[in-house]
């Protein structure tokens, strides 16, 4: 039976899973960085880094790993350098799923920037601005007191945790852009902060859109070199391709 390790924390990682869950020619691992309450992963599951590229490598030969699929966050770029790496160390086929970024239309008001630094310096005095970042990127946003921003987490902050002046939501996005719209509009939100993650999280970027708001939009780090897909289904026929084509 082939193993496949899975680097995840994706929904492309846990629908990958699902649909390979009826395959009796192969099994599958799940590898998420650390211990989140929300783990967005069905199946084997194992948690925490490897120790970097050579602890990867080392554990893809002694688990004997047939294949890795790297379907990890498109701002993940460490873990996606060491895969890169240690897979080549390992002799170990790899295919590095990335999803497209967010769709670019006419109506859209891009303002692309390189990181979340450049995107705080980027905003006017005072703006108001839905930040949908992660909580450590939006620690760079204390700088900067004089923004009112609506910052939404899925996970309530831990005590002491500094948070950027305004109002914290909990829950995760949405997927329906009328809702993103309402609550952008209670909220008078005059900018958004994002980072180019593209998938489920595009309902902002849609609502943004039919409001004419402006979109700080965080540019994605390089992946590495090597084969890429964009979707499960391309990730599924590499599969069949790699380790089980006859010869
Ligand atoms: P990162 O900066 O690229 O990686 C930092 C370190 O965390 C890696 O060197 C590795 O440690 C460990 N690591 C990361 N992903 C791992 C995985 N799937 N399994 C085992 N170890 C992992 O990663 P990140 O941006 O913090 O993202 C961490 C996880 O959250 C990823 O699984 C990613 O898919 C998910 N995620 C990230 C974002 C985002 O915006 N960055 C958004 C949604 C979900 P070692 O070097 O010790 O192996």
């Amino acid at each position: 039976m082939a193993r496949i390790l899975i680097l995840g924390g994706t929904a492309e990682a846990a629908e990958l899973v699902a649909r390979l869950a009826g395959d009796d020619r192969l099994e599958t691992v799940t590898s998420l960085a650390g211990l989140t309450r929300l783990p967005n992963a069905s199946g084997r599951v194992r948690r925490g880094g490897f120790g970097g590229p050579a602890g990867l490598a080392t554990f893809l030969k002694d688990e004997r790993y047939n294949a890795l699929v790297d379907a990890t966050h498109p701002f993940a770029a460490q873990i996606a350098a060491h895969a890169a790496e240690a897979a080549d160390i390992a002799q170990v086929p790899r295919i590095k799923l990335v999803r497209p970024p967010f769709e670019r239309t006419e109506a859209d008001r891009f303002i692309p920037v390189p990181d979340m630094e450049a995107a705080a310096a980027s905003l006017p005095q005072g703006a108001r601005v839905f930040l949908a970042a992660g909580r450590r990127e939006i620690a760079v946003f204390t700088s900067r007191p004089d923004l009112w921003c609506l910052v939404r987490m899925i996970e309530p902050p831990v005590s002491g945790e500094k948070l950027p002046q305004g109002e914290l939501i909990l829950g995760r996005p949405p997927s329906d852009p009328m809702e993103e719209e309402e609550l952008l509009t209670q909220h008078r939100i005059g900018w958004i902060v994002s980072k180019d993650s593209g998938g489920q999280a595009a309902a902002k970027i849609v609502a943004a859109r039919q409001l004419g708001i402006p979109v700080v939009l965080v540019e994605r780090p390089a992946p590495p070199q090597g084969p890429q897909v964009p979707d499960v289904d391309a990730v599924i026929a590499w599969i069949d391709r790699t380790l089980f084509a006859p010869p």
